[in-house]
């Protein structure tokens, strides 16, 4: 008889991993099954190991400061194969770390694909041939994987995705990155600090162009410092490569030569086609639709994650497995309002922004207040020489409530949760005590400005 269990999860990544525990600390028996390397895109190939090579070229920016900071160092000289061994030591860590964790909590691992024939049952094609388990509930959460465009296919050598850029053998000289959104700005900024000659070619008016106009400016001119070269309103056309490299053709501009081209132009889920069809999924485009509840059409089956399209982020991912499992386990849980999550880019300087930004505020007509605040002027940001970038608070006339945080600076992604917690009236607020000399006090400053009451910044006439 088939092995039974309350709830199998298909995908170890941060939404299946996740959704697992939680099931199994609500006291369900619960199945995980992975095909590949535990802890997903996220840690095997996306947000651990780019913040890795992020963290070492940051360190080594740092130390070229060191001179303007009164300290004087020999010569930085990077090193890739060392900074490649570090990122690769800290992935196989966690990813030890959340098998462990699942053990820990009793997740029984299966090794091998899993597919759904039919409700209530799992397939497992793993190494040693296949196996089926029965099962109460299912949770799909099987993830994405980068968007190939036809003109330009990926050949892992010259044209490559985020994977193979993570763990190139050598720095190229140059690299055009096709798609300026956040995979394209985090990895322009690796390889150029590793003194790569790079261009980013962004079909649309600026870069992050899901961000307000005034965020692509300002990270147009720091990429620019860091001698990146940003081609916006610049589709590409196609891609002729060589033994000697690539030649990148661009809509309306001249042909750009480069030994790498890495094609980042989003992600698509990974939804598997036997799944689909035998359990009848409706489908929205290419990704599976669910209702607040994450549930998918098939009763008992629940889907988070890229999978469902929604955010295309690991915390979206952690959210949504909280709520699947919180249903899948008897619960009654619904997602929040998906802008409350928050948006985090880990570029020089990053970039981060929760709630409605200016241009959302805009499409949907509301009278808004933007109150801002700039690095520059904050004492402990001036002391670390990392005082580039603003805050901008947007404050919803009509209901005098706060609606959207955007910040650019050195550790703004940090400061989300706090930002979250800026949204809403201004009672609660107003009496919490910021530490002096902060960063966070940027965020004090800038919300006082979004209401016209800021110590620092003068008044507007
Ligand atoms: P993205 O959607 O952020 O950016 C893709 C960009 O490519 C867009 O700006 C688009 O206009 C542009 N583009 C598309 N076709 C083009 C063409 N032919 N020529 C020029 N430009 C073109 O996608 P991404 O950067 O690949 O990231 C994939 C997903 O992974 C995103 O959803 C992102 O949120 C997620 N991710 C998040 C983080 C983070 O949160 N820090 C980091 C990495 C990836």
């Amino acid at each position: 008889m088939a092995e039974r269990f309350n709830v199998v999860v298909i995908g170890g990544g941060p939404g299946g991993y996740a959704a697992a525990i939680r099931c199994a600390q609500k006291g369900a028996s619960v199945a995980l099954v992975e095909k590949d390397e535990m802890g997903g895109t996220c840690l095997n190939r996306g947000c651990i190991p780019s913040k890795a090579l992020l963290g070492s070229v940051h360190f080594m920016t740092l130390a070229r400061h060191a001179k303007l900071m009164g300290v004087e160092v020999g010569q930085i000289t990077p090193n890739w194969t060392a900074m490649q061994k570090r990122k690769d030591a800290i992935v196989a860590g966690f990813r030890s770390g959340v098998s462990g964790l699942l053990r820990s909590n009793k997740v029984k691992v299966f090794e091998g694909r899993g597919i759904v024939p039919a409700a209530g049952q799992v397939r497992v094609d793993g190494p040693d041939g296949g196996s089926t388990v029965a099962c109460d509930k299912i949770i799909l959460a099987t993830g994405s994987a980068p968007i190939q465009i036809g003109a330009f296919p990926y050949d892992g050598q010259t044209i490559i995705s985020s994977t193979e850029a993570l763990s190139l053998p050598a720095v190229p000289a140059s690299m055009v990155i096709i798609g300026g959104g956040v995979i394209g700005c985090e990895m322009a900024c690796v390889y150029a600090a590793m003194g790569c000659t790079v261009t980013i070619v962004e079909a649309l008016p600026q870069v992050l162009p899901t961000e307000d106009d005034w965020v692509g400016a300002l990270m147009a001119k720091e990429l620019k410092k860091l001698g990146i070269t940003c081609l916006t309103g610049g589709k590409v056309t196609g891609v002729d490569t060589s033994d000697q490299g690539a030649v990148v053709h661009v809509e309306s501009h001249a042909d750009i030569p480069a030994e790498k081209v890495l094609v980042a132009v989003g992600r698509r889920a990974c939804c598997d086609s036997e799944t689909v069809q035998a359990l009848g999924l409706d489908m929205n485009g290419p990704v599976v639709k669910v209702n607040r509840r994450m549930e998918t059409s098939a009763p008992g089956v629940y889907a988070i994650g890229d999978l469902v399209g929604t955010t295309y982020l690991a915390h979206g991912a952690f959210a949504e497995a909280e709520v699947a499992a919180a249903n899948a386990t008897g619960g009654n849980e619904e997602m929040q309002d998906y802008s409350l999550i928050p948006r985090a880019v880990y570029t020089f300087p990053e970039v981060a922004s929760v709630g409605k930004n200016e241009k959302a505020c805009a499409a949907e007509r509301r009278q808004v207040v933007v109150g801002s605040a700039p690095f520059r002027t904050n004492g402990r940001s001036v002391c670390h020489n990392e005082n580039v970038g603003e805050v901008r608070v947007i404050r919803d006339k009509a209901t005098d409530r706060v609606v959207g945080v955007t910040m650019v600076g050195a550790v703004v992604t940090e400061m989300t949760a706090a930002a979250r917690a800026l949204l809403g009236s201004r009672e609660p607020i107003e009496r919490v005590c910021f530490a002096h000399p902060t960063v966070s006090e940027v965020l004090k400053e800038a919300w006082e400005d979004a209401f016209g009451i800021s110590l620092h910044v003068p008044p507007r006439r």
